[in-house]
């Protein structure tokens, strides 16, 4: 789970990382009284909220450039937030179709002597989460990685042992700091360590880190991402989840208890286990399709999820066939054919289904399907499955 720049400086901020004063705004009204808390006779940054970074080289739709802006006093912040306010913006990361604005956040100024890079991420491979920094901090770190890997430190931290006072030394050094700043940063990550750890964070990056020219050490930006898997354990951070910046069927889904995740294809896929969907997946790529989505519906759902299913599967305007494979173990063939039929009657299924069963249950189920008179191509093999839908789906396309 993501969430916006400014929840992750407030947090940051109760860690004790400094972060510029700075005030969030989703309506007109709000802008102006965010503004009013900042200093008209100093600069203004400007920063438009949304869960992708590359902001500051963004363009929007209408052709109006940066989705951060650092201005002159409070007209000039007015007017970029009357620019940025409900307006789509488009960056590096966002995809073509860009993200609506629904949140500004105006912070006080800083004026930089050196833009650096900070992170803490979890690395899967070495199981061990690792710091990863770089004095080459900024818009650009991307190409910095690519051309300049060697620009970009990174020191594992055990899990067992924890953050200790040598990595913060070892870090403060690679960067160059030197009296002061070697104390402020070990701050900087010790505080952000403890979020990292306390909050079960996959993610925490601060880009930019910021010295000024009097040598304090502040965090620009920052974006943590939470492992979603643990999320209920801490109901402070499933209350800043934003659901506009969320796939409105991936919400549905996660309502219902529904494994899904949106993809660019038009073969939709519905199937139980999240080992079986991806085989599923693979064989519908291999035969040169498309997949529409990943769909687990898991090991014991009901009637009432796989009718769920359906309709948010055909909520999906680039569908152009449904592919069910169900193997019953837990779940029963007869209880998923029992949801087919059901969503059949209460959804208008307009594209081709192909459904395969195997396993409890599976006569059952099979009948069920047959004497429903719902309008489907039963199959007995993945591979025939696959090979049927991706046919039909092309065929209809002529
Ligand atoms: P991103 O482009 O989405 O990563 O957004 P950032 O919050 O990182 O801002 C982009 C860039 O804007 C930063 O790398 C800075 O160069 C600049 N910027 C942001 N805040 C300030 C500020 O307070 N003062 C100055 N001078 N530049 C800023
Ligand atoms: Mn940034």
């Amino acid at each position: 789970m993501n969430i916006h720049e400014y929840q992750a400086k407030r947090l940051l901020k109760d860690f004790g990382v400094p972060v510029p004063r700075g005030y969030a705004a989703q309506t007109s009204r709000e802008v102006e009284t965010a503004i009013s808390h900042l200093s008209d006779d100093e600069k203004i940054v400007v920063k438009a909220q949304i869960h992708a970074g590359g902001r500051g080289k963004g363009t929007f739709v209408d052709g109006y450039k940066g989705g951060v802006k650092v201005v002159d006093g409070r007209d000039a912040a007015l007017e970029a937030a009357g620019h940025m306010l409900g307006n789509t913006l488009v960056t590096k990361q966002t995809g073509p179709n860009g993200r609506k604005v629904q949140t500004l956040y105006f912070t006080e100024a800083c004026e930089i002597a050196h833009e650096y890079y900070l992170a803490i991420v979890l690395d899967r491979e070495t199981a061990q989460s690792v710091i990863i920094a770089s004095t080459e901090g900024g818009m650009d770190i991307e190409d910095v990685a690519e051309k300049t890997p060697e620009k970009i430190v990174r020191v594992p931290i055990s899990p067992t042992m924890g953050l200790r006072h040598h990595h913060c030394r070892r870090v403060a050094f690679e960067l160059g700091f030197e009296g002061d700043q070697v104390k402020q940063f070990a701050r900087i990550l010790t505080g952000l360590y403890k979020l990292y750890w306390e909050k079960n964070a996959m993610l925490v990056e601060i880009n930019p880190l910021i010295t000024t020219p009097t040598g304090d050490i502040i965090a620009l930006d920052a974006k943590i991402s939470f492992d979603g898997n643990s999320i209920f354990q801490h109901p402070d951070i499933q209350q800043l989840r934003d659901l506009n910046e969320e796939d409105p069927k991936e919400v549905e889904a996660s309502k219902h208890n529904l494994s899904y995740i949106a993809l660019d294809g038009n073969i939709a896929c519905l199937v139980n286990g999240a080992g079986l969907a991806m085989a599923t997946m693979d064989i519908i790529k291999s035969l040169g399709g498309e997949p529409a989505n990943f769909l687990d519906v898991g090991g014991g759902a009901n009637e009432d999820q796989v009718t769920a299913a359906f309709k948010i599967i055909l909520s999906d305007p680039n569908v152009e066939g449904i592919l069910v494979n169900i193997f019953g173990g837990i779940m029963k063939c007869d209880v998923i054919a029992r949801g087919i039929v059901a969503a059949a009657k209460n959804v208008d299924i307009k594209v081709p289904l192909v459904v395969r069963l195997e396993g409890t249950n599976v006569e059952a189920g099979k009948q069920i399907l047959k004497e429903s008179g719902v309008a489907l191509t039963p199959a007995d093999s993945l591979v025939h499955a696959a090979e049927i839908i991706t046919k039909q789906v092309s065929e209809q396309k002529g």
